[in-house]
């Protein structure tokens, strides 16, 4: 048993209240490697925003779950090192599929656990979520639920379309389970092609332009919650896929049809309101695959990872960053 306190990780009670009362969102961003980790805490240590490092289930089968696990802890000693004297970082389990494995997440040091009931009948996931929340709750770990199904595909988690929200089930599924925060889907969706084009309209230049989501969702929800003083409200599959990672993919080599995203004005809205945490994946692998896409075309000799991934964390840095300080407004939040 390894607690995460033990390990100078925090878990997101203090960081979600701050949030909610300061009209900004904390970032989640998912990692599978070492550049990814260095990028995440280099960003959050320099702005000193308080992050959230998620790790799915496709991860740990990438990467191994105890690796992962040690470079979580690596990153609160890398921050350090960078000069950030108290660290928020989170170290947190992204759809948690059963009890099992947020148990053994919760076992092993991390500080907070997502479980996925999402697809099952309601009072399915009421019954798995309390039983998560009842246990990790013995161990001050917080937990993530999910109400709603949203479409895309991410790891393992795919849906053909999206279940909004019924902002009628939200209050007896936060006060019967005991979960610290909710996940909702009000229209964002997993991957790197979040709208066919036929759901999305043209502007004057011919770009697409996705379809806005539904704050009538997020505002029903939020209302649901006010008499409780508000609740942390969490939005997955937020990625923007930027105009530019696409064309620099595209532009070396790439094949990257009509891959769009939620618009970054749009997340910054939602960040502004009771969404405390915004789910970022998709914007790092463009990043990454960008930079490794174009330093090969400019460098056929190249044979060296250090070479094309040191580029590639490089990229990462600048859109972490850009989302910390541009996007969800965390920057400073931690100092
Ligand atoms: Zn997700």
């Amino acid at each position: 048993m390894v607690n995460y306190k033990e390990l100078g990780l925090v878990n997101t009670k203090e960081m979600f209240a701050k949030a909610l009362k300061g009209g900004y969102a904390v970032p989640a961003f998912n990692f599978n490697n070492l550049e990814q980790l260095q990028a995440i805490v280099t960003a959050a240590a320099t702005e000193k925003s308080p992050v959230i490092l998620q790790v799915s289930k496709g991860a740990r089968n990438y990467a191994n779950g105890t690796i992962l696990r040690y470079l979580g802890m690596a990153a609160v000693e890398y921050a350090k090192e960078l000069g950030w004297e108290k660290p928020q970082i989170v170290l947190h389990l992204d759809h948690g599929d059963s009890f099992e494995l947020c148990k053994d997440c919760i076992d092993n040091g991390f500080s907070s656990v997502m479980i996925d009931g999402s697809h099952l009948p309601y009072e399915e996931n009421v019954a798995l979520t309390k039983k998560v929340c009842d246990y990790a709750h013995q161990f001050d770990v917080t937990v993530e639920g999910e109400l709603g199904v949203l479409a895309g595909v991410e790891d393992e988690v795919s849906a053909d379309h999206h279940t909004y929200t019924n902002p009628e089930e939200v209050v007896d599924f936060a006060t019967r389970t005991g979960c610290d925060s909710l996940a909702i889907s009000i229209g964002t969706s997993h991957g790197a092609y979040k709208f066919t084009p036929e759901q999305c309209t043209r502007n004057a230049e011919g770009k697409l332009v996705p379809p806005p989501l539904a704050f009538d969702v997020l505002e029903g929800v939020m209302k649901k919650f006010e008499k409780q003083g508000g609740f942390p409200i969490v939005l997955h599959g937020s990625s923007s896929v930027p105009e530019e990672y696409v064309e620099m993919c595209n532009t070396y080599g790439g094949k990257l049809p009509n891959a769009i995203g939620i618009p970054e004005s749009e997340l910054t809205k939602a960040s502004k309101s009771a969404v405390c945490k915004i789910n970022i994946d998709s914007d790092s692998r463009l990043a990454f695959t960008g930079a490794v896409r174009k330093h090969f075309a400019e460098h056929p000799d190249h044979f060296d990872p250090r070479q094309y991934c040191g580029d590639a964390r490089k990229e990462m840095i600048k859109m972490y960053t850009h989302k910390i300080v541009n996007v969800l407004g965390s920057k400073g939040k931690a100092e």
